[in-house]
């Protein structure tokens, strides 16, 4: 799915980094998160302290992992990442913690997806740097403690609501990330144009951002495809109408919706009369898993105003049968 907002492949990854900003002034957007993290990071320099730990939420693509990168680098730390499913045994996360130097960065990806076990030995890391674990089998068994450099824990998630509440109370730092405005976004398309070396003008780049579902990586994605279609048949020159043909081409609509949205939507009207619908029936009826629906493909569709979620499930609203320029039974 070329708008999937999760890295597609080892080359995107290559990419992606390459073009992930590396301070703090070039991160565009998230002007909240942005200016809290500033004054903690002040702060916690000043005080020659590691950063308090951090937790940044928010849907895939909108650059938590970016955000980790940059805080280390504005600590002038080392940053150690990892995720929540690599972590299987509390000896990988015991490993992790015991490489660390005074105020590293240790990042955890999808950290709602650490095991019990492993979790377990994050809390007195966390709270008083100390690492508390068992060693040895049955009889044998005994429980060690060693003392942990300071350090700071970024946890990133895309479900908040997916976190123990111990886990949770441990980060001094929450930072929510949103989906970007159509001006963040082509200026991050902007951005990215010139590190590829690429002929586009502004509103070549207002078009790729606006179908760009509010996500960097999404955009940047849709601005390497547009650029090799301009590259095959207009010499390289992106404009609006280059960008709109191709994105054409590539199913991305006006709107930025591609099959699965449209799948969503017109399904949640057709079959189920415009909603109310629970989660199990509709993620039944177009054949993707609930998880999908709910940390990928309907946020954006929320936050748009497309769907509205309700205690009774989902509903297409006013704006969703105009798109589809559908009338909507009473
Ligand atoms: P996440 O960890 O939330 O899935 P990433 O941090 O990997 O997202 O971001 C995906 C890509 O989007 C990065 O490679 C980066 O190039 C770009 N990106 C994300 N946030 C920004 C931003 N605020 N400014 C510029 N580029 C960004």
């Amino acid at each position: 799915r070329l708008i999937a907002p999760q890295e597609q492949s080892s080359e995107e990854s290559v990419i992606d980094r390459a073009m992930r900003p590396k301070r703090l002034t070039d991160y565009t957007g998230q002007k909240e998160a942005c200016s809290q993290l500033e004054i903690f990071i002040a702060a916690a320099r000043n005080r020659g302290e590691a950063l308090d730990h951090t937790l940044i939420f928010g849907p895939p693509g909108l650059g938590k992992t970016t955000l980790a990168n940059i805080i280390a680098n504005e600590m002038d730390a080392d940053i150690k990442s990892t995720s929540g499913p690599v972590l299987e045994k509390a000896g990988d996360l015991a490993a992790m913690l015991t490489n660390l130097e005074a105020n590293d960065v240790l990042f955890i990806d999808e950290i709602h997806r650490l095991s019990p076990a492993v979790e377990e030995i994050l809390y007195s890391a966390m709270e008083d740097y100390q690492l508390d674990i068992m060693i040895g089998e049955g009889p044998a068994a005994r429980s060690i403690k060693l003392d942990l450099p300071p350090f700071t824990l970024i946890g990133a998630t895309t479900r908040a609501g997916a976190l123990t509440s111990p886990l949770r109370a441990r980060f001094g730092i929450p930072l929510r990330l949103e989906f970007y405005n159509t001006a963040d976004l082509t200026s991050i398309v902007g951005r990215s144009a010139q590190v590829l070396n690429l002929d586009i003008d502004r509103e070549g780049a207002v078009e790729v951002a606006r179908r760009s579902r509010g996500t960097p990586r999404i955009a940047n994605r849709l601005l390497r495809r547009v650029r090799d279609f301009a590259e095959v048949k207009y010499e390289g020159r992106i404009d609006k109408t280059v960008a709109g043909e191709a994105l054409g081409v590539l199913d991305v609509d006006s709107e930025g919706f591609d099959f699965l949205d449209r799948k969503l939507l017109l399904t949640i009207i057709e079959k189920f009369g415009g909603g109310p619908v629970g989660l199990d029936n509709l993620a039944a009826a177009i054949g993707e898993e609930k998880e999908t629906i709910e940390d990928v493909i309907e946020p954006f569709l929320i936050q748009q105003g497309f769907i509205q979620r309700t205690h009774r499930g989902r509903v297409a609203t006013d704006k969703t049968f105009l798109h589809f320029g559908l009338a909507k039974h009473s």
